[in-house]
């Protein structure tokens, strides 16, 4: 949960009243039709821009954030579209991902930064993602997602059903995660590797990057939150190898030597917070704590918790079971029962039972509904308003009807285990960071993750230093780790 902030999709669909034109292709020359001017492209980006940062946050640290602002500029500026009015942030996400809006705004993840090797792969990255704005795939994109609901990647990947909660601030934020076809991912590629050429650092940053990312997949379980890089960027692997030519072809032309500088970037991300932050609720095994909240919650031991901007969802290892805890938008009504009933009939739910009750010394409903999820069918819920500091907050678990008398002692106590935390409590909450290490003779990638107590798998530890999961660290090199918080 970020700051819990919706907006109403009113504001995305008053973006959505195009004309058709035809325009110029800046890198290629060529006129396409259009359905998106150079001005409406800039003013979705700046209202997409709001978007992000309310639901997704910025990451809170100027001196990171103006470095990967400055090499941006130095690439924007060297592009076909120098004068767009370019904006780059760090978004305070865990997850490993990149992309652009329609206009000129590059957001990169917290999460991406240490799996990047040198400030050329930080370059190729950045470069990458200009180029789907300098050749107009984000323009076309999303003009094509929001005719034929084509390439959207919902936010709630973890499971369809959350939609109908996480309703409209999920279907906003979806389409700034557009998918671009095979030839747009080659195009920007190239374009990334020509920018940061001119700009004085090495191509290989392009293919270097694409093999990390390549390297990494669901299961080394770096997917969090918001969708990561890999499933909007499929192919990585296939690509390094079709975008070789044009980075040999770039180096035996260029002046001089050209700069890879991994010192800088790993100067940059030693103390990155790493995982969940404080600000948006930190995930411990099955634990969910939301310091500026202040409140935590036991989800069943065992369960997979994930985390995302507005909602958090539990489920049970290989059943469609799950939890989920939000905030109520704009709780209806002057009792919990009330406010229950309101948001609930909205969605479609059914009362089925119900009592008033107390959970923590706070005023709460505890109920069972009927009603329909899609991806799910009908579902039964059992589900708890909570009224605490002037929220509401919502704690349920559902489950197929023919499944749910056997769930419903674990949802009870997931519901019953929400807490209040002190002010110290909350104080001592602190996440999990980089931190840089030099490694020792028989050191393997398997000691050096158990090290960190577990918050890190030893596979993606290695790609995040580049390396293959079954190489060895090399004794004397200084390597990034990640410190439990
Ligand atoms: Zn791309």
């Amino acid at each position: 949960m970020t700051r819990l902030i919706r907006l109403p999709l009113a504001a995305l669909v008053a973006t959505l009243a195009l004309t058709v034109a035809c325009a110029t292709n800046p890198v290629t020359g060529q006129r396409q039709i259009s359905l998106m001017s150079e001005a409406q492209e800039i003013s979705i980006g700046q209202e997409q821009d709001l978007l992000v940062k309310k639901e997704m946050g910025i990451y809170n640290d100027p001196a990171l954030q103006q470095y990967v602002s400055d090499i941006g500029m130095r690439l924007a500026k060297l592009s076909e579209r120098p004068n767009l009015p370019w904006h780059f942030a760090v978004v305070d996400q865990p997850a490993i991902n990149a992309f652009a809006l329609p206009g000129g705004y590059i957001y990169l993840t917290r999460g991406i930064l240490p799996f990047l090797q040198d400030e050329a792969e930080l370059a190729g990255v950045l470069g990458h993602e200009i180029g789907h704005v300098t050749a107009r795939h984000s323009a076309q994109q999303y003009t094509r997602s929001l005719g034929g609901q084509i390439g959207l990647v919902a936010l709630s990947i973890f499971v369809p059903a959350a939609r109908p909660f996480g309703d409209l601030a999920s279907a906003g934020l979806g389409v700034l995660f557009l998918k671009y076809g095979r030839e747009d991912e080659l195009q920007s590629d190239q374009l990334g590797a020509k920018y940061e050429s001119a700009a004085g650092w090495d191509p290989e940053g392009v293919p270097g990057m694409l093999s990390t990312l390549g390297r990494l997949d669901e299961a080394a379980g770096e997917k969090k939150g918001v969708p990561n890089w890999l499933s909007t960027h499929p192919d990585p692997l296939s690509r390094v190898k079709e975008i070789q030519p044009l980075v040999q072809q770039i180096k035996a032309s260029a002046g001089g030597p050209l700069e890879r500088d991994p010192a800088t970037l790993l100067q940059r991300v030693d103390g990155l917070v790493y995982g969940d932050s404080p600000e948006q609720g930190i995930t411990r095994g099955a634990t969910f704590l939301h310091p500026p909240l202040r409140f935590r919650i036991d989800f069943p031991q065992g369960w997979e918790v994930m985390n995302s901007p507005s909602q958090v969802m539990a489920k049970a290892p290989g059943a469609e079971v799950y939890m989920l805890l939000e905030m109520v938008e704009q709780p209806q009504g002057r009792t919990m029962q009330d406010v229950a009933g309101n948001q609930l009939g909205k969605a479609g739910f059914r009362t089925a039972q119900g009592e008033r009750t107390t959970i923590d010394g706070l005023e709460a409903f505890v109920g069972i509904y009927q009603g329909q999820l899609e991806g799910l069918g009908s579902v039964t819920l059992r589900a708890a308003h909570i009224a605490y500091d002037r929220n509401v907050f919502m704690v349920a678990g559902f489950t197929a009807p023919d499944t749910f008398q056997q769930a419903d002692a674990a949802f009870l106590q997931g519901i019953r285990s929400f807490k209040k935390l002190t002010p110290a409590e909350a104080e001592n909450i602190h996440p999990n960071r980089i931190d840089l290490y030099v490694v020792r003779g028989g050191d393997t990638w398997q000691s050096i993750a158990e090290r960190s107590g577990g918050v890190i798998k030893p596979a993606s530890l290695a790609v995040m230093n580049g390396a293959q999961p079954s190489s060895q660290p090399k004794p004397g090199t200084r390597i990034k780790i990640v410190v439990g918080g």
